[in-house]
């Protein structure tokens, strides 16, 4: 009989379709249980579980009534939002998982800081304020610092500030932000709480991994090339593998590694960020759950038995308890350039994308971008105008691609508050 596995999202987006399509090549049936149900088009989901992820309790027990007929074999979740009760429906039916305290930890900034200060990695100093605390009894440890929601992802709402004055922006602009509808929607209280800590400067790179019983795999650390030194902390190239020595790839391994065991996260994939400075490895978070979106395209990895695998397959063989002990990266260099939105305002169109894709190591462009569509920069908005993907011999060739296919794209966003006359955008650096 066909193998079962429980997957749980918040979205019905690429990176759905991408897991229904390597379940279709294993064979294996995708149970879907999310909060989207009536925007489903595709056909994997006849039968999609309808939940509400506030509902914990709720959407635990919909999820059990409706697989209890036919057993499900594994549980995967894609994005931050469904982990605590993708953890706790994997407890209810036995299966190996992150235990539900640890996703919880994961999901919150300030839980994940206490953990991993507790376990002695380095963390920086930090404070929580409601959103409604007065600005003047926030009182910094050192600047500069980083203001940020407890509970969003995606670096929104994620504000640097050097000094008073601009804590006060910050913390307001924030405290706004949490004031909006859709964070509103969430019916979160931790979702009020805002993290003020210390700004870590340094190098910022992202590992993918599998934990497996309680042990990290790691099976890809990126480069993040771009300079995150904020006001805002808009990601842009990710680059694997990291040009980085032998001695700070093991202590950026073994300090994931620390934190994982330190949220207590044991089976499932993880996604870390950390920074390094002169100073050590900065763990800054490991969220129990994949690289989010298109993203997850930029890698490829070659089993044990050479056979090359996307990271929805892996993931899904993983869950249904193959070992991903030996699985690691592909030969050769692969990055992804999550494209920037270069000013606020309407979306209309772009061009070059095929002498964009023409550019020697680039494998795709994807405009995720829609005609018409309202464009919300950082710290507001959360989405990016689209992806480029390339694939070279070594990861400055991939870099240097990646940026010469991003020069090539002209997009024309009518700005804000412009009147009538739209503006042909060649690049973001033609704004800076
Ligand atoms: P999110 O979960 O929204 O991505 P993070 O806490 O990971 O939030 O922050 C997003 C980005 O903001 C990080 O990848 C990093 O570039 C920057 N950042 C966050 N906290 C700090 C910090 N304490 N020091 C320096 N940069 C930070």
């Amino acid at each position: 009989m066909d193998k079962r596995v429980l997957i749980l999202a918040t979205t019905t987006g690429y990176q759905i379709r991408m897991f229904g399509e390597a379940a279709e090549r294993l064979g294996v049936k995708l149970v879907f249980a999310s909060d989207r149900c009536d925007q489903l088009e595709d056909p994997w989901w006849d039968g999609a579980i309808p939940v509400r992820f506030h509902q914990e309790s709720s959407a635990v027990e919909a999820i059990v009534a409706a697989v209890r007929r036919q057993a499900v074999d594994g549980v995967i979740a894609v994005g931050d939002r469904p982990t605590v009760v993708a953890a706790l429906a994997a407890r209810t039916l036995g299966l190996p998982w992150h235990p539900p305290n640890a996703a919880r930890i994961a999901r919150d900034k300030r839980h994940t800081r206490k953990a991993l200060r507790s376990a002695g990695l380095p963390t920086p100093w930090f404070l929580v304020a409601r959103r409604t605390t007065p600005v003047a009894s926030i009182v910094p440890a050192s600047w500069p610092i980083v203001v940020k929601p407890t509970v969003l992802s995606g670096s929104r709402g994620v504000i640097r500030a050097n000094d008073a004055i601009e804590l006060r922006r910050a913390f307001t602009r924030v405290a706004r932000l949490l004031d909006a509808p859709d964070i509103r929607a969430l019916q979160d209280s931790a979702a009020d709480d805002i993290v003020v800590e210390q700004f870590i400067g340094g190098r910022e790179y992202a590992v993918e991994g599998i934990v497996e019983k309680g042990r990290l795999l790691t099976l890809a650390i990126f480069d993040k090339p771009d300079p995150l030194d904020g006001p805002y902390f808009e990601e842009t190239i990710y680059v694997t593998p990291a040009r980085v020595s032998d001695a700070t790839r093991e202590a950026i391994e073994s300090s994931v590694s620390r934190a994982v065991h330190a949220l207590g996260l044991h089976h499932g994939p993880v996604h870390a960020e950390c920074r390094v400075n002169d100073r050590g490895v900065y763990v800054l978070e490991v969220a129990a759950r994949p690289i989010g979106g298109l993203c997850a395209r930029a890698l490829q990895l070659t089993t044990g038995e050479a056979q090359t695998i996307g990271l929805e397959e892996a993931i899904l063989r993983h869950a249904l308890g193959e070992s991903a002990s030996g699985w690691a990266t592909s030969s050769g260099a692969s990055g992804v350039m999550m494209i920037p939105i270069p000013i606020e305002g309407i979306y209309r169109r772009v061009s070059g994308i095929e002498s964009a894709r023409d550019v020697a190591g680039i494998e795709d462009v994807q405009i995720t971008a829609k005609p018409d569509q309202q464009l919300l920069q950082l710290p507001e908005g959360a989405s990016y105008l689209g992806f480029i993907f390339a694939r070279a011999a070594s990861s400055d060739a991939v870099e240097r691609a990646l940026r010469e296919a991003h020069r090539r794209l002209k997009f024309t966003i009518d700005r804000a508050l412009a009147v009538n006359q739209p503006r042909t955008l060649s690049s973001v650096s033609e704004l800076d």
